[in-house]
């Protein structure tokens, strides 16, 4: 599971981060409203924590835009008491959730794990299924036929981020920045060899990873 924080009190988003590190799920940061919304257009995350007050960009503003541009990654709004209109109590925003401040973080957690269950999966104790296949994302391990099989980091975050949305296609672009970060300059052929992993693996199933030319993957039955 990977999420996105955008929120303009450093000493919160680190705590933040600190704290959805220990329990296996990456974060991806923003200070401002700018570059919330840049990552938040980029549709790689399972999860989005948006501040309201932000510099340049409302969060407000920022879930009305990612709505209108059709990404559906759920969004958990965190509000002061004195920004808790109508508007966000309403949710007619686009957002799916919000959180007053100051928040125990332990709830700003069980409301991310709530809200990271997505309709076409199935996530009991963080377990993905799809078709003949699960994952495991907290210990890497991919279950077929009743046998788990631990593979390696990004394989099982590549499946993760597949079996998620099942039916969804994945551009390369959204596959790198959500595998190796934003700044990185992986080539396009490291995707490749853990497709290629990934389709050994799922040789014997009747799920497969399909290739769209010139666009991406998706997860199919096969
Ligand atoms: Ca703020």
């Amino acid at each position: 599971m990977k999420i996105l924080i955008v929120e303009d009190e450093v000493k919160l988003t680190q705590a933040l981060e600190f704290l959805f590190n220990k329990q296996k799920i990456d974060v991806e940061i923003a200070n401002d409203g700018e570059e919330g919304l840049m990552l938040a257009e980029k549709d790689i995350y399972d999860v989005i924590v948006l501040d309201i007050m932000l510099p340049n960009i409302s969060g407000l503003e920022i879930v009305r835009i990612i709505r209108e541009k059709g990404i559906k990654t759920p969004v958990i709004m965190l509000t002061a008491k004195d920004t808790l209109d109508d508007k966000v109590l309403g949710l007619d925003s686009g957002a799916d959730d919000y959180l007053v401040k100051p928040f125990a973080t332990k709830e700003l957690i069980a409301r991310v794990r709530a809200l990271g269950r997505r309709k076409n999966t199935e996530y009991i104790n963080e377990k993905y299924e799809f078709n003949d296949i699960a994952y495991l994302p907290k210990n890497f391990e991919l279950i077929i036929r009743g046998i788990n099989v631990k593979i390696p980091k990004k394989e099982g975050d590549l499946l993760e981020m597949l079996i998620s949305r099942p039916g969804q296609v994945f551009t390369r672009d959204q596959i790198v920045d959500r595998l190796w970060g934003l700044e990185s300059d992986v080539l396009e052929n490291n995707i490749e060899i853990y497709i290629h992993h990934l389709r050994k693996r799922l040789e014997e199933t009747n799920t497969k990873i399909e290739t769209i030319r010139g666009v991406g993957y998706i997860i199919k039955e096969r």
